[in-house]
Order: structure tokens, then C-alpha cells, then sequence
């Protein structure tokens, strides 16, 4: 990536960034490599201030970081933040000006992106849902894919910021359809977890080297990125979040609900629903979403149990 220069500075949209939790905090920090303007507002001192030292502009609320900003992104945890801090006296429909887009990054409910989108084109401010996969490495690296629902004309304005984010970045349709897509990448990720952690709970039982079989495996079709970014989680039992489990159980009840709108069935996602809402039922809503290997270890009479 080149350096930022002071003409690249003054040319590229003013960005405000709201919510710098496990995702935002990276991410913004790959806005400001590029050269963006970022001024930030989240709960935590901590996040503000590793915003500052990254050259990031800190905000006292909402309503500030939002003023003068072109683009507005948000990634905050579920739809009831969304709400927050778009709607109200100092929310972002209230203070951003007219003619500015909002990237809500979040993942949350089709309907939830639909409402906010109409409810800001009443007040002149463009929205697009794009939701990311990839996980924090790939928030830090700048690799995620990022599924966007809203008008063409916001995606092609968007596109060069997307990019500073993300590798694969595509418009799937109109607004909420980006929430869609995700949640159906919720589905996969849950059950391809939940795949692994019954593999590996398999694999030691047998007396198998669990190192040496998790390599070969993802050398073939039962490969996948979750595998090779999950991998180490299994074997050093290592279940800091990443991806916690809260988030996850969010995610499983908005594709459940989602897919029962249209009739479509999930059979096997509705059972890794209940499994990851048992999880968090038994205190582990905080641990990554590889933490569902405890949850087979204790069906299995193992360490966990
Ligand atoms: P997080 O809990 O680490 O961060 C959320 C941030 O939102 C926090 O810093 C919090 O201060 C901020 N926030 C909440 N309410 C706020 C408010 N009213 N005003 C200002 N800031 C507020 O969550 P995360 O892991 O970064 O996830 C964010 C979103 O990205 C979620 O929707 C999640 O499902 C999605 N996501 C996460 C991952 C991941 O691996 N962590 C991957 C893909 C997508």
C-alpha cells in the first residue's frame, strides 16, 4: 500500500467510524494507512485512544464524529445498536449532512438495514448494507469479504473505501440483501465449526496426531478457511474471541428467522443453533465460536464435561 500524502489526504471523503470493537478497530485503522480522515466514536476509552495513537481523530459522541464526515461507517454488534445510534436527538440520521452515505458493516437483520435505509432517505443520507466475513486476521489484513445491499451508485462510490477493507466485494442486490447473504455465510461458518470440532473430539479419541491430520485434511476436500484459520484454536484450546459465540447465537436466529419467512428449511443449521445457544446457555457466550468443540467434548464425557 503507498503512503498517504498530504494531496490524497485532502481529496479522499472525510470518514467518521462508529463502533471500533474487535472488527472496527482494525478496520479504521486500515482507513487511516490509506489515507482517509477517520474520526472515531465508540463506548470504550481504550478503542478512543488506540484510534488516536493509530492518527485517528476522536470524537466526544455521536452527533460530533458525524458533523462533517462524507461517509459514515458503523460496526456495531446487532440491530439494536444499529437503532441506537442511527436514530434519536443524537443519532446519525439527526446529525450527519445531506448527501452523506452511510456503510452500516454490522451484521443484523435484513428488515433492520430496509427500515434504515428508508427512514434516511428521508433525510437526504444514502445507506448501504455491507456486511464482512473473514474474521478479525481478516480485518487486519485487510482481506475481508464484504456482501453489499443498496443502490449501484452508492456501491461505486463506496468501492475505493471497500477496498482498503476487503479483498472480495460484491453488490448482491438491493437494501438487506447484503444481511442476507451474510446471514447464509453465518450458516456455513456455524456448521463447518461445528463439522471440525465433532472431527477433532473423533480424531483424539481414536489416538490419532491431531496436528498431523488437521493438515492433511485441509490439504483436501475437507478443507476450508475455517479449518486453516481455526485450526491452532483447536489445538491449543485457545477459545479467546475472534468471533464470540454471543455474536454467533445472534446470527443463527437471524437466519433462522429469515429463512422461515421464505419457506426455505435448514435442518442441520437448526440443530447447530440449539448447540451454540446451549453453549452460551452453559457461560461460553464470550469465547470465540471454536468454542464449539467444548460443547462436543461434553457430549462426549471429555475434559470440558
Ligand atoms: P465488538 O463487541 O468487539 O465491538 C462492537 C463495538 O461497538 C464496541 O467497541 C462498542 O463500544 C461499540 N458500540 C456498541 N454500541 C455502541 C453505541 N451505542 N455507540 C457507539 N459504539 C457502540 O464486536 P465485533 O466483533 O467488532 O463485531 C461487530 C459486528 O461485526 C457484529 O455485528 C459482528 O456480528 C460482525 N462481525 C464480527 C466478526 C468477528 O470476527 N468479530 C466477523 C464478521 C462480522
Amino acid at each position: 500500500m503507498s503512503t498517504p500524502t498530504d494531496s490524497t489526504r485532502t481529496t479522499l471523503p472525510k470518514v467518521a467510524w462508529i463502533g471500533l470493537g474487535i472488527m472496527g478497530s482494525p478496520m479504521s485503522e486500515n482507513l487511516l494507512k490509506a489515507g482517509y480522515e477517520v474520526t472515531g466514536f465508540t463506548l470504550e476509552q481504550d478503542k478512543l485512544d488506540r484510534l488516536a495513537a493509530a492518527g485517528g481523530k476522536v470524537a466526544a459522541s455521536i452527533a460530533e464524529a458525524v458533523a462533517q464526515a462524507d461517509v459514515i461507517v458503523t460496526m456495531v454488534p446487532a440491530s439494536p445498536q444499529v437503532e441506537a445510534v442511527s436514530y434519536g436527538h443524537d443519532g446519525i440520521l439527526e446529525n450527519a449532512r445531506e448527501g452523506a452515505l452511510l456503510i452500516d458493516m454490522s451484521s443484523i437483520t435484513p428488515q433492520t438495514s430496509i427500515d434504515l435505509a428508508k427512514a434516511a432517505a428521508g433525510r437526504g443520507i444514502r445507506v448501504l448494507d455491507a456486511p464482512v466475513s473473514g474474521g478479525e486476521a481478516g480485518a487486519i489484513e485487510a482481506v475481508l469479504s464484504i456482501m453489499v445491499g443498496g443502490a449501484r451508485e452508492a456501491f461505486d462510490e463506496a468501492l475505493p473505501l471497500l477496498e482498503a477493507l476487503g479483498r472480495t466485494i460484491v453488490l448482491c442486490g438491493p437494501h438487506g440483501s447484503g444481511q442476507t447473504v451474510k446471514a447464509a455465510n453465518q450458516l456455513i461458518v456455524a456448521v463447518n465449526i461445528q463439522a471440525c470440532a465433532e472431527a477433532v473430539v473423533f480424531l483424539e479419541k481414536s489416538g490419532v496426531d491431531l496436528r498431523a491430520a488437521l493438515d492433511v485434511l485441509n490439504g483436501g476436500l475437507a478443507g476450508s478457511t475455517v479449518l486453516a484459520r481455526k485450526k491452532d484454536n483447536f489445538l491449543n484450546r485457545d477459545f479467546t474471541p475472534g468471533f464470540r459465540i454471543d455474536l454467533h447465537h445472534k446470527d443463527m436466529g437471524i437466519v433462522t428467522d429469515a429463512a422461515r419467512a421464505v419457506g426455505a428449511a435448514l435442518p442441520v443449521g437448526a440443530v447447530v443453533a440449539q448447540l451454540v445457544a446451549s453453549l452460551r446457555a452453559q457461560g461460553d457466550g464470550g469465547l470465540d465460536h471454536s468454542a464449539l468443540l467444548r460443547a462436543v467434548e461434553r457430549l462426549s464425557g471429555g475434559q470440558f464435561a
